[in-house]
């Protein structure tokens, strides 16, 4: 579960990019986040894995408090997926390498294990015959499977997702979307910042719009798509849908 209160954050000490942000994701909830860029939707949910620092407010994961200087960063770590728009794998590294890397190193696993469990999620995420190569030999789609394959591996008990599909060719995104929703079957807690509409309707229990460093609107897919609140909202969902 996820707490976030009244979150302030300013980059470099003058441009305050989060205005007093809170949202609370229960366990195995899906929310998904939307709105204009630059509104601070990858800000926000990066402070909830301590890629991100904060200065006000208070974020609480399972019960654990993430100090603003960070200092817990590695337990929430173990805690808490993240899945980027760029894949991020390590290129140099095959897909079971960059999968097994994390758990071996952090969690202590054997060798043997890691790579047990990192086949079992190559299958779940149906690219299992990929293993041995390397990631600049997949297709993005294929790439963005093993990244999300590489987060699950640590057993996280939350995923968040920053437009996993945006950097990919539209015929690929379904792909990835297919693995996500699965997941969200799972019973997962997820945070998603994403554009899919299709994905936000069937798959999200909450919908939240961000702008210019705030929460703007928050509803069910249903209450969010079919009745915004909100100018901002309307706005936004003119420009999208
Ligand atoms: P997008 O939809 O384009 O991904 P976003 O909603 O995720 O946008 P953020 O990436 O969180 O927005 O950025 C919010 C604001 O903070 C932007 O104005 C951005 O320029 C600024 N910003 C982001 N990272 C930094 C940084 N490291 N230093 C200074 N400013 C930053
Ligand atoms: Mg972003």
């Amino acid at each position: 579960m996820i707490i976030a209160e009244n979150v302030e954050k300013w980059y470099d000490n003058n441009f305050h990019v989060l205005r007093g942000v809170s949202l609370t994701v229960n366990r195995g909830e899906v929310v998904v986040v939307m709105g204009p860029s630059g509104s601070g939707k990858s800000t926000f949910i990066r402070t909830f894995n301590a890629l991100e620092s904060y200065q006000k407010g208070n974020i609480v994961i399972d019960g654990i408090r993430l100090s603003h200087d960070l200092k817990n960063i590695e337990t929430i770590r173990r805690e808490v997926g993240m899945v980027f728009q760029q894949f991020n794998l390590f290129p140099h590294l095959t897909v079971l390498k960059n999968i097994t890397l994390s758990p071996i190193w952090v969690r202590r696993w054997t060798k043997a294990k890691a790579e047990e469990v990192a086949m079992q999620l190559l299958e779940r995420v149906g690219i299992l015959e990929q293993a041995h190569k390397y990631p600049g030999q997949l297709s993005g789609g294929q790439q963005q499977r093993v990244a999300i394959a590489r987060a699950l591996a640590m057993q996280p008990k939350i995923m968040l997702f920053d437009e996993p599909t945006s950097a990919l060719d539209p015929e690929m995104v379904r792909e990835v979307l297919d693995v996500m929703r699965s997941l969200a079957k799972t019973g997962m807690t997820m945070v998603c910042v994403t554009h899919e509409v299709g994905f936000a309707r069937e798959v999200a229990d909450r919908v939240v719009l961000m702008a210019d460093g705030l929460l703007v609107e928050e509803g069910t897919p249903e209450e969010f798509f079919n009745n915004p609140q909100e100018d901002r909202t309307k706005k936004f969902l003119s420009q999208i849908l």
